[in-house]
């Protein structure tokens, strides 16, 4: 078996990039908290997979958007699995297509909330459980972007894109905050990838557009994710890696 990492904790585990990333780091030798919102049967198929890679897996109901939960959402994988060594601030949604004259105030309440605030609220619980200044081991988070943050999703959500802009910026400036507390601050920026996120059609009508002619798996955002996530990326931090095709 591999060698263990020790423990990571995947917010959004249960489904999609999530998921995939979940079982790229269980081979990569990790036990695994898998956090989701609601569709636990999804969970505990991601859980089942880790476990039999040999790895320990748990899975965890948790609200991101609640402080409260997140809290519970850490007690319970470090009570579960033991000290976490790294986190994956994945857990995200996207908005309905429409113009930014046609947003009302729930709808980008709602976006901000789930992929803004909810990436600080983890980042934050991540660096209190893992930095040497509250007397822990140091360890990575990586923060899932978007490639919208910098293409601007024009006509589609812009609000979505902007609350990516916001996830980057995090990237770096705790990426700074932490580094001499044996913490890194990474994040990916996924294109078109194959998941349930996108609204029907939307993969149909786009999916051919990147360069490489085709949209992503999972799959292939849960190999950077995982590799950002080891020591084999020991001289990178508050950097955002695109993995989007070329587009
Ligand atoms: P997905 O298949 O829809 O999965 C989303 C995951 O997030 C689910 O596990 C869901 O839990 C969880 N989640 C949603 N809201 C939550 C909340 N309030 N609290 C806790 N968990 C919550 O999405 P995906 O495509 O894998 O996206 C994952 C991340 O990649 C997101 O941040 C997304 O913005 C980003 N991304 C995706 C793409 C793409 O093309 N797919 C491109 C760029 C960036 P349940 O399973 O319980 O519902």
């Amino acid at each position: 078996m591999t060698e263990s990492r020790g423990v990571v904790l995947v917010t959004g585990g249960g489904r999609g990039i999530g998921a995939a990333a979940s079982v790229a780091l269980a081979k990569d030798g990790w036990d695994v908290g898998v956090g989701y919102l609601s569709r636990d049967d999804e969970a505990s198929r991601v859980v089942a997979a880790c476990t039999a890679l040999g790895r320990r897996a748990l899975a965890v109901q948790a609200d991101v958007v609640e402080a409260a939960d997140v809290e519970r959402l850490f007690d319970a994988v470090t009570d579960g699995l033991g000290p976490i060594g790294a986190v994956i601030n994945n857990a995200g949604v996207v908005s309905p297509s429409g113009r930014v004259d046609e947003y009302d105030a729930a709808r980008i309440d709602r976006v901000f909330r789930v992929n803004a605030v909810s990436a600080f609220l983890v980042a934050g619980a991540a660096v209190r459980r893992m930095s040497t200044k509250y007397g822990h081991g140091g360890g990575v988070i990586v923060n899932v972007s978007s490639r919208a943050a910098v293409l601007g999703s024009a006509g589609e959500y812009v609000d979505y894109a902007a609350s990516k802009a916001a996830v980057d910026a995090l990237t770096v400036g705790l990426a700074n905050e932490v580094a001499n507390e044996g913490i890194r601050v990474l994040g990916v920026r996924p294109g078109l990838i194959e998941t349930d996120i996108h609204e029907a059609g939307r993969l149909d009508r786009l999916g051919t557009t990147p360069p490489l002619g085709r949209p992503g798996q999972p799959e292939e955002v849960a190999e950077v994710i995982a590799f950002l996530a080891s020591d084999r990326s020991s001289y990178m931090t508050g950097t955002t890696m695109d993995v989007s095709g070329g587009r």
